[in-house]
């Protein structure tokens, strides 16, 4: 009896405040918006093959690809603005762009400044310089003339590992032609770009092992967690479906270079289960013994 008491009061109590609130003015409705939902900006330097280039006039690439998915799963349009690698960092914090995805490597001086997503590829970087005058690490390149991309990590390490100040360019393709006019001896730049320039020309080698291991990540502004956990989601569901592998994979093709697909962190354990020794795992296996 007293369970159905108290169960009798919910509903009549409940319809005493609606009549007590029947009384007032209805409040005003909730205006409706008929304005499109607001751009995502991602900001990326289209100089990095396969993850942004450019093609008929378009940014294309990987880093595209994995933005315009976030871009879909939070029902914005992509807009994507190529710059300087140097103003991307900048560009971020001052909310001048939502997102970055360059290639970016996860750093411990740029997540002081940004926020990162989780890793979506692993790379690294190597020295190209002129056929038959090789270089293996920082200590055989001290003292050499060297070509960096400003503000990279290439440019990172040629400073705090081999102790050069380097001639610093806007992309590694201008940092190729000064060391193919042999104003330079060699350039430090990422294993993707490095193919891109050096896999199809006889007169440049790369050198054989990665000098460091690095992880690309989408960056943006510190303290945007609901951002943050929108891009890691669109990332999760691509990596765990191939996507980021198949993109890399297109992209490839498409610039027509002598390349394999460097893993991604969790396609990494598929792939070496299905083909031991490929080589852009073995390679990974080497530069982090
Ligand atoms: N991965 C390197 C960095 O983050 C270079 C990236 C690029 O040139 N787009 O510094």
């Amino acid at each position: 009896m007293k369970k159905s008491a108290s169960y009798l009061l919910v509903p009549f109590s409940a319809v005493l405040a609606l009549c007590i609130g029947c009384g007032k003015p209805e409040p005003p409705p909730e205006p409706v918006s008929n304005e499109p939902p607001k751009p995502l900006v991602m900001v990326t330097e289209a100089g990095f093959p396969p993850y942004e280039y450019m093609e008929n006039g378009e940014v294309v690439g990987v880093d595209i690809d994995i933005c315009r998915a976030i871009a879909d799963q939070l029902g914005r349009p992509l807009v994507v603005v190529s710059t300087n690698f140097e103003a991307i960092i900048p560009m971020l914090v001052q909310g001048d762009a939502d997102i970055a995805a360059a290639g970016l490597t996860v750093t411990e001086e740029r997540k002081e400044l940004l926020d990162f997503s989780l890793s979506y590829a692993t790379s690294g970087i190597v020295f190209i310089s002129r056929k038959g005058e090789e270089y293996k690490d920082a200590a055989s390149a001290k003292g050499k003339r060297i070509g960096v991309q400003t503000g990279t990590t290439s440019d990172q390490f040629c400073v705090e590992e081999v102790g050069v100040v380097p001639t610093r360019f806007d992309t590694p393709r201008q940092a190729a032609e000064a060391l193919k006019a042999g104003k330079l001896d060699l350039i430090i730049v990422d294993i993707d770009p490095a193919r891109n320039i050096a896999g199809n020309d006889d007169t440049l080698v790369i050198s054989s092992e990665l000098l460091c291991m690095e992880e690309f990540a989408i960056a943006l502004k510190k303290g945007q967690p609901n951002l943050l956990a929108s891009i890691n989601g669109a990332l999760e569901s691509m990596l765990n479906g191939g996507k980021v592998y198949a993109s890399l994979a297109k992209h490839v093709a498409h610039c027509a270079y002598d390349f394999k697909p460097a893993s991604t962190p969790s396609e990494a354990s598929a792939e070496a289960a299905k083909a031991d020794g490929a080589a852009g795992a073995g390679e990974t296996e080497k530069a982090s013994e």
